[in-house]
């Protein structure tokens, strides 16, 4: 379909076509062509959509909105403990708009080029705004991280901090206030999120599962217990929380920790004597993890506090469908 102001293929020429460098064919023909990978290497796909109303607001910023469509596509990556190497980027726009276009293709391509991932094709259509990535990326074969290898015994830990991106929704939304300079931080997290992509890699050898944290830790770690068929226990006040999401009331940060998503942290296990492994892979991957509680044999979720009593699980996780 055509689209009015700019035309179709004007607008992939100029804000979506660069020189292919990994490519054999990138973007302008009908399929892109990549080379086989190297022998040993198997290819990780994973697709994400970002629905305007539904995963971000109609006047979001566009330069924020291209960083964060492919950050949410490299987290998957990153929870498989793929390298990212190429991408799709098909878009339903309601106009062609070179306002929106010109600073969202900027947001998109910086990020691309920080993870070294190449554009090589996608679709373009008139719409209501819809931006779905397909991201290709390569881990060697047997090696890539799964939701399903937590062990009983296994230590649980995370990436980063949690909570600031429901933080920063909490405050858009009107549910609570936060001062200017806790927006600033939280808004960067909700609105630019860092994909975990080298510790994801470190971690292939090491962690026993992995799942990144889209919709809310609690709700992603049950994805992990169920593929695992195990249970865990996990200390609430020992998440990790930015300054900002420390400085709130105990039940907030818990529910923003809990409950939040949109955070893109790693989420793994370890057996318990594999500690020094997982600080030496989050050492070279220059991020940090934290230990949150370990796994059990039982089924189950169980809450505790730093005193090891039991905290309600009143922290569901997030479902489009619910
Ligand atoms: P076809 O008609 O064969 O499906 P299109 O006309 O949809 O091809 O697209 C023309 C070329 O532009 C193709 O190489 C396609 O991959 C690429 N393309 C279309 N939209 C985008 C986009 N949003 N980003 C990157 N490449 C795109
Ligand atoms: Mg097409």
């Amino acid at each position: 379909m055509t689209i009015p102001t700019l035309g179709e293929f004007d607008l992939i020429a100029r804000y979506f076509t660069r020189t292919a460098r990994r490519a054999t064919v990138g973007v302008g023909d009908d399929c892109a062509l990549l080379a086989a990978l190297p022998a040993g290497e198997q290819l990780a796909v994973s697709t994400d959509m970002l629905v305007e109303g539904r995963h971000f607001l109609p006047g979001a910023d566009p330069r924020d909105l291209g960083h964060k469509a492919l950050a949410v596509n490299l987290s998957d990556l990153a929870a498989v403990g793929a390298r990212p190497l190429a991408f799709t980027l098909a878009l339903a726009l309601p106009a062609a708009d070179p306002l929106w276009l010109e600073p969202f293709a900027q947001g998109l391509l910086a990020l691309a080029d920080a993870f070294d991932i190449e554009l090589v094709g996608g679709d373009t259509t008139a719409g209501p705004r819809n931006l779905c990535l397909t991201v290709l990326g390569s881990v060697p074969a047997a090696q890539m991280l799964r939701r399903g290898g937590a062990r009983a015994g296994d230590t649980l830990w995370v990436s980063g901090t949690v909570g600031d991106a429901r933080l920063a929704l909490g405050h858009r939304r009107g549910e609570w206030t936060l001062d200017a300079s806790a927006l600033r931080a939280a808004a960067a997290r909700m609105d630019r999120p860092t994909p975990r992509v080298a510790l994801g890699q470190a971690l292939r050898g090491v962690a026993s599962a992995a799942i990144d944290v889209s919709d809310g830790l609690l709700g992603d770690l049950g994805h992990l217990l169920h593929a695992s068929a195990v249970g865990a226990t996990v200390e609430v006040d020992a998440v990790p929380a930015s300054a900002a999401l420390a400085a709130q009331p105990r039940q907030r940060r818990r529910l923003c920790q809990l409950a939040g998503g949109d955070d893109y942290e790693l989420l793994f296990t370890a057996p318990a004597a594999a500690a020094d492994a997982v600080r030496a892979a989050a050492a070279q991957a220059q991020t940090a993890v934290t230990p949150i509680g370990r796994i059990d044999a039982a089924g189950g979720l169980r809450l505790v506090d730093a005193e090891g009593r039991v905290v309600d699980n009143v922290f569901p996780g997030f479902d489009h469908f619910r």
